[in-house]
This record gives C-alpha cells, sequence and structure tokens, in this order.
C-alpha cells in the first residue's frame, strides 16, 4: 500500500454532510487499518479475523463506541484519522472473480442512501484510488472484513 495514502485522501472531509446525522458511524462500525496505520493505533486496535489472515481496527465494538469519540459526538482525532475512516462511507474492496478493484457507496450511510455525496466528490477519489499502489494482499483482508453488505458499486478498475 502507498505509505502517502492518508496524507493523499487528506482534502476528503465530511464534517458538513455528518454533521447532525443521527445513525453515527462511529459508534456503529469499525475501521480498518492499513498496515502503516496498526503502530500508530497499537493501544486502542482491535483484530478482526477475516478468512484469508487477520487485519486490525479501530471503532466501535461490543456496543461501544469508538474510544476516539468525543461527548459531543465529534472525532477526536478527526484531522489525523485512520484511511478508512477518512473514506468511509466510500469503500474500495477487492473482486475476487475478475481481480478488479471495486469502488462503492455504502448505503448504511444516510447521506449517500440520500444521494448527497456529490458525484464529483467520488470521482476525484476514484481517480485517487487508481493512482495509488495498494497492496492486493491486505486488500483480500480487508474485503473479507465482517461488514454490512448494503453497498452500490460506483467504478471499477484493474
Ligand atoms: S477514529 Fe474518529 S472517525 Fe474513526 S471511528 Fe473513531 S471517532 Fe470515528
Amino acid at each position: 500500500m502507498d505509505g502517502g495514502l492518508s496524507r493523499a485522501l487528506s482534502f476528503v472531509d465530511f464534517g458538513e454532510i455528518c454533521r447532525g446525522c443521527n445513525v453515527n458511524c462511529c459508534k456503529r462500525f469499525y475501521a480498518v487499518l492499513l498496515p502503516e496505520e496498526e503502530e500508530r493505533f497499537r493501544e486502542t486496535a482491535f483484530t478482526v479475523s477475516t478468512p484469508v489472515g487477520n487485519v486490525k481496527a479501530i471503532g466501535a465494538r461490543d456496543g461501544k463506541p469508538c474510544p476516539y469519540l468525543d461527548s459531543t459526538g465529534r472525532c477526536s482525532i478527526y484531522p489525523s484519522r485512520s484511511f478508512d475512516c477518512m473514506l468511509w462511507p466510500i469503500v474500495l474492496y477487492y473482486d475476487f472473480n475478475t481481480g478488479e478493484k471495486v469502488v462503492y457507496l455504502d448505503l448504511e450511510c444516510p447521506a449517500a442512501a440520500a444521494g448527497r455525496i456529490d458525484e464529483g466528490f467520488v470521482e476525484r477519489v476514484v481517480e485517487l484510488l487508481k493512482s495509488c499502489e495498494i497492496d492486493t494482499e491486505w486488500l483480500k483482508k480487508y474485503t473479507l472484513a465482517p461488514w454490512p453488505n448494503n453497498l452500490k458499486e460506483v467504478a471499477r478498475f484493474g
């Protein structure tokens, strides 16, 4: 994985879209860490098992919200949150049938389900992901980490 992927995605800011959201993904879901993020989150990360190996993750667990969520419902580490936190509700997965990488919008996010994520913005993220070197073995594990299956495909590339 490109060590600069998190930095390259630092323009992603869903702050306005997330404001006032009742779902609050940080209370419901976990975020899979890139291998290079594991050391930084060593104290709060937990292991998620997949059929092709384990990944590390942060976020909600056992009904408890992410420890980085503050009392006002905001991420206390927002500028330096993990890659997966930055990107969601955009998700990048591996297609085990074709070997392609597939970009989805996760409709568990009410803003994504309501079509409130700007298409031009999603295209910009897709172009950036296309230009990144992504570790396929890690992507396979990320893809198989258990997740609500409510995804809408928006792009795919080799
Ligand atoms: S690190 Fe921040 S953005 Fe990521 S799940 Fe935790 S509170 Fe949410």
